[in-house]
C-alpha cells in the first residue's frame, strides 16, 4: 500500500507546483480560448492545468503546444454528462486516447444532440413569447458544444432576462417552462467508455448533487476516482470524499471548474489546487 505524503487538509506547500485539473474553454461553455486560458493560468501561478471541456477534446492538441510555450503542463480531460433518471452525473475522463473511435463518435453524437436540444429550448421559449433566435445562441457557442450557459448568455444579451441566474430559475433550469433534458448515457456506460478509450474516470463535483449511494454504485462499476477539491465543496465535504478515496483505494482529483471569469468565477483559477502527487498516482495507475 502506498503511503500518502500530503497532509489531509491539502495545505499549500510553497515549493510545490500548482495544479488545477478542471477548467473549460470556448470549445465548450468557457469564455476563454485555450491560449487565453493558459496565459491566465500562468499569470495565476498554475503550473499544471487540466482542460476538461464538456463533450469535446478539441482544445487539447493546441493546448499542449501552447502550454509548452508558457511552461504550463496540460493534463488532458473531457467532462461527460451522464444521468440516472433526471439526475445529472458528470464524469471526467483524464488521459483518454483522443483518437479512440468510440469516444470520438460519442462526442460528435452528444454535440449533435446538444444542438437539437438547444433548438427545442428556443422553440419552447418562443412558445411562451420569449423571442430568442437560435442564431443568437449559436453565436454565443462559437466552436463550442452548445449548452444552456450559451442560451442564458444569449437571453441576457438580448435583454430577455435580468440576469444569467434568472434565465435558469425562470426558464431553462430543471422544471422550468423551457427546460429540456440532455441526451445522456448511464454513468456505468460512461465509465466503460472512458475505460475503453484508455482513460481514468472521475466522478465530478459529487458534493453538488450526487448521493453517496450513487457514488458507491459507480465505484462498483469501475470508477477510478473522485473529484475531491471543487468550489462547491465545503471543507467537510473535501474531507469526506478524501476519506472515501483512502478507504477504497481510489484516485483523487480537483480543480476550479473555471469557465473564464464571467460567472463570478474570476478568482477561481489558481485557488483550487491539488497536490502533484495526485497526478503522479493517476499516471502510475495508467501505465
Ligand atoms: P447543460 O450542460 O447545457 O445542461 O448546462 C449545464 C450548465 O449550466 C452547468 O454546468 C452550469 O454551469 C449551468 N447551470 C445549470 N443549472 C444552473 C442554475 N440553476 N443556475 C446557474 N447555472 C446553471
Ligand atoms: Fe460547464
Ligand atoms: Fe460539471
Ligand atoms: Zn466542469
Amino acid at each position: 500500500m502506498k503511503v500518502r505524503t500530503e497532509s489531509s487538509n491539502f495545505s499549500e506547500n510553497k515549493t510545490e507546483k500548482k495544479a488545477d485539473l478542471h477548467t473549460h474553454t470556448t470549445y465548450s461553455d468557457g469564455s476563454l480560448a485555450p491560449s487565453e486560458l493558459i496565459k491566465k493560468a500562468r499569470a495565476s501561478g498554475v503550473d499544471i492545468l487540466g482542460i476538461t471541456d464538456h463533450d469535446s477534446v478539441n482544445a487539447i492538441e493546441e493546448s499542449i503546444e501552447i502550454g509548452k510555450e508558457f511552461g504550463v503542463e496540460i493534463v488532458p480531460g473531457v467532462e461527460l454528462s451522464s444521468a440516472i433518471d433526471d439526475r445529472e452525473i458528470h464524469v471526467i475522463g483524464y488521459f483518454v486516447d483522443r483518437k479512440n473511435k468510440d469516444l470520438l463518435e460519442h462526442l460528435t453524437f452528444s454535440r449533435g444532440e446538444r444542438l437539437k436540444r438547444a433548438e427545442r429550448i428556443v422553440e419552447k421559449l418562443n412558445s411562451i413569447n420569449i423571442p430568442l433566435k437560435l442564431d443568437a445562441v449559436l453565436e454565443k457557442a462559437g466552436p463550442g458544444a452548445v449548452g444552456r450557459p450559451h442560451i442564458a448568455n444569449a437571453l441576457l444579451d438580448e435583454g430577455l432576462t435580468a440576469s444569467y441566474v434568472e434565465a435558469f430559475s425562470k426558464y431553462i433550469g430543471y422544471g422550468g417552462p423551457a427546460y429540456e433534458k440532455k441526451h445522456s448515457l448511464s454513468p456505468e456506460d460512461t465509465i466503460a467508455l472512458i475505460a475503453s478509450s484508455g482513460g481514468l474516470s472521475f466522478l465530478a463535483h459529487p458534493g453538488k448533487y450526487t448521493t453517496d449511494m450513487v457514488l458507491h454504485r459507480l465505484m462498483k462499476s469501475g470508477l477510478d476516482g473522485i473529484e475531491v477539491v471543487h468550489p462547491s465543496h465545503t471543507p467537510e465535504k473535501v474531507q469526506h470524499y478524501h476519506n472515501i478515496v483512502s478507504q477504497y483505494f481510489l484516485l483523487e482529483s480537483g480543480g476550479s471548474d473555471f469557465h473564464g471569469g464571467k460567472r463570478n468565477d474570476d478568482g477561481a483559477l489558481g485557488s483550487y489546487n491539488v497536490p502533484t502527487a495526485w497526478i503522479q498516482e493517476m499516471k502510475e495507475r495508467l501505465f
